[in-house]
């Protein structure tokens, strides 16, 4: 019997490239929270980039949320 489900970790193919509009973005921090394994928030609450390559539909709802639509698809 096979049990083993499909590993879902390839970066190239399951992922878009996630960019922030620094001159838009005013630190709301609602993308660190929608991803907190790409995004972490400075100390003003501005958000850095760890990784870029993110979930799309992950990606889609932080574009949705962030009040100043400061996330965009590169
Ligand atoms: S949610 Fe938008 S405005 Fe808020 S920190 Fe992230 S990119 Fe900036």
């Amino acid at each position: 019997m096979s049990s083993h489900s499909e590993s879902r970790t390839r970066p190239d193919e399951d992922t878009v490239d996630l960019r922030v509009d620094r001159v838009a973005c005013t630190g709301h921090g609602v993308c660190a929270g929608v991803l907190p394994r790409n995004i972490e928030l400075d100390e003003w609450g501005y958000p850095i980039v760890r990784d870029s390559s993110v979930d799309p539909a992950k990606a889609a709802t932080a574009i949705r949320l962030c009040p100043a639509r400061a996330l965009y698809r590169a």
